[in-house]
């Protein structure tokens, strides 16, 4: 039995074994890995795509990432904060159009502590009852963590970005903690939110080793989610220079990732479809099924650039969830807009 047929079988592989998996193309080439990933999907979640509704809320962070375009030190950065009220037409906007599933996704902007986020999260939560709301706001304390969960936050995203500690100490300041990113992720799991972690692919100092630490890590800590997109450099960072992250890798990464855990939720992300123009649909045949269209007023939009020519379409914004259904029905897809929740956490849900 091959190594694919190992993690079929539910075998837990080795680092060693991961990275015989991402770079050895000849057993194990990227035609076998998509056929066996998008099968996986449809057996679990048919050809269902969950589509989400992203409202980028503020773009002010504490953090200096040194790839991101809204690290502290980008003094070049239009910065934006979005009111409560503002928020919450958003995702009532989105409602009336039947999304289901919104995330709300800003820096670590300390504007946002957790008596504004709490009571955000509750005027959402009254406003669209049997919405799922995602939160995606970096690192805070467990305690924070608990009062969002009991808020009536349902899900988490916060991305790895990368398993190796060393490679970590590369992509970000001494300030910030390899250690604590992963503590953190493993104390959202712990909170029963539906946990998301994930990767860039080709960021510097990356190599196949890295990645396998990453799949190490992602078979370990089991998120429900996992975000993969390649790493695109922006200008106002000390990565201007850096090499873009290749799309046929992350393509394959994400084959892998399903592969790996085969109920995740895993969106074909905007760094695809930014890096290459049939990125998005790509991305679904390597196995995802989530897409997260825009939601954020139009006027700030343009000014959440983590990276350089971010894919900012009018007509893939969440205002034209018709088109983006009849874009997914042409590429073989069922554009859903329900909630579409990790089936363990479906599963998990008490019955009376
Ligand atoms: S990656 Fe996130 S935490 Fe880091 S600077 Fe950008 S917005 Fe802030």
């Amino acid at each position: 039995m091959d190594l694919i047929g190992k993690v079929l079988a539910g075998a837990t592989l080795s680092r060693q074994e991961w990275l015989s998996v991402i770079s050895d193309r000849a057993s194990y080439p990227d035609a076998r890995l998509r056929s066996i990933a998008s099968s996986i999907r449809d057996s679990i979640y048919g050809r269902k795509v969950f589509i989400r509704g992203l409202v980028e809320f503020t773009s002010f962070c504490r953090n200096d990432c040194y790839y991101c375009g809204l690290r502290r030190s980008n003094s070049r950065a239009e910065r934006y904060r979005l009111s409560a009220e503002e928020i919450l037409s958003a995702c009532i906007n989105g409602y009336s159009i039947g999304l289901r599933t919104f995330v709300l996704q800003g820096g670590e902007d300390m504007y946002w502590d957790d008596g504004r986020l709490t009571a955000l999260v509750r005027e959402i939560r009254e406003a669209c009852p049997d919405a799922a709301i995602t939160l995606s706001v970096g690192e805070r304390s467990e305690d924070s963590y608990r009062k969002l969960r009991q808020s009536g936050a349902d899900r988490y995203l916060l991305r790895h970005e990368t398993a190796d500690a060393v490679h970590y100490s590369k992509l970000h300041p001494l300030s910030m903690s390899f250690q604590n990113r992963l503590e953190c992720l493993r104390t959202l799991k712990r909170l029963g939110f539906q946990t998301g972690a994930g990767m860039m692919v080709g960021s510097p100092f990356s190599s196949e080793d890295t990645l396998a630490s990453d799949m190490a890590f992602l078979q370990d800590l089991r998120p429900e989610m996992v975000g993969i997109g390649p790493f695109i450099p922006h200008r106002d960072t000390p990565f201007r220079d850096e090499m873009m992250g290749s799309v046929s890798l992350t393509l394959r990464m994400l084959s892998i990732v399903r592969i790996a855990l085969p109920s995740a939720l895993i969106p074909s992300t905007t760094a695809l479809a930014t890096a290459s123009s049939d990125g998005q649909i790509d991305g679904l045949d390597a196995g995802a099924n989530v897409i997260m269209p825009n939601i954020t007023p139009s006027t700030e939009r343009r000014k959440y650039l983590l990276y350089d020519n971010k894919k900012i379409s009018e007509e893939e914004a969440g205002e034209n969830i018709a088109w983006i259904i009849e874009k997914l029905r042409m590429a073989g897809y069922e554009g859903s807009l329900e909630r579409g929740d990790h089936v363990q956490a479906i599963a998990d849900i008490p019955h009376s």
